[in-house]
């Protein structure tokens, strides 16, 4: 079972994916961009915002996709894998950057993923009060520093997406207690 936790930048997707993994050791985590060895070459580059075709950079991010794709998340089909972030974090940034349609992200996705979309997806949903606290004690990437309004678009742009495609989903409120959203998370995975 492919399982993706997504949402923006301090959301806590990552602490959530830390606490299951250690609840249960034999789950699979692993994470977009950079999940694979060509893949953490691929993030350098994303990361530091060097290219100057918004195409180039959407194709190097669906490259990571694919290859993350065929090299983690198929070959363990049968055990439960996790994945922090994925093709929802690409098309949620790439819609709030306004390049690309929501149909023509979706068609390149489906063909980076072998037309398998993650069977379950969780999405972390915060405010902007929660945003800027968080934000203020954690230094940011170059890539994130566009704006907290422009977060909140991008994770807008996530649950659109989760709600148009019809992906069984649990939208989980990022601003309650570590302790809550662990227990939601079980409860709903029931591992
Ligand atoms: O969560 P993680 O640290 O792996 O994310 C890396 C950075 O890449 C984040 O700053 C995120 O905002 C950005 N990102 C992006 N477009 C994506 C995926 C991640 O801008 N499709």
């Amino acid at each position: 079972m492919y399982i993706l936790f997504e949402g923006i930048d301090t959301c806590g997707k990552s602490t959530q994916i830390e606490l299951l993994a250690q609840v249960h050791p034999g789950i699979i985590t692993t994470h977009e961009p950079g999940g694979t060895a060509f893949g953490k070459k691929a993030r350098e580059i994303l990361l530091s915002d060097s290219l100057r075709s918004k195409r180039a950079e959407l194709l190097l991010f669906l490259a990571d996709r694919a290859e993350h794709y065929e090299e983690v998340i198929e070959p363990n089909k049968d055990k439960v894998v996790i994945s922090d972030r994925g093709f929802i974090s690409g098309i949620g940034y790439a819609l709030a950057n306004g390049d690309f349609s929501f149909d023509e992200l979706v068609h390149l996705n489906r063909f980076a993923l072998k037309e398998h979309f993650p069977d379950r997806i969780i999405l972390f949903l915060t405010d902007m009060e929660t945003l800027r606290e968080r934000t203020s004690q954690k230094s940011l990437d170059g890539i994130e520093l566009r704006g907290l309004e422009y977060l909140l678009r991008v994770q807008e742009h996530m649950k659109e997406s989760i709600l148009k495609l019809g992906i069984p989903h649990l939208f989980i409120d990022a601003t309650d207690s570590i302790e809550n959203i662990h227990q939601s998370i079980l409860t709903y995975l029931k591992v």
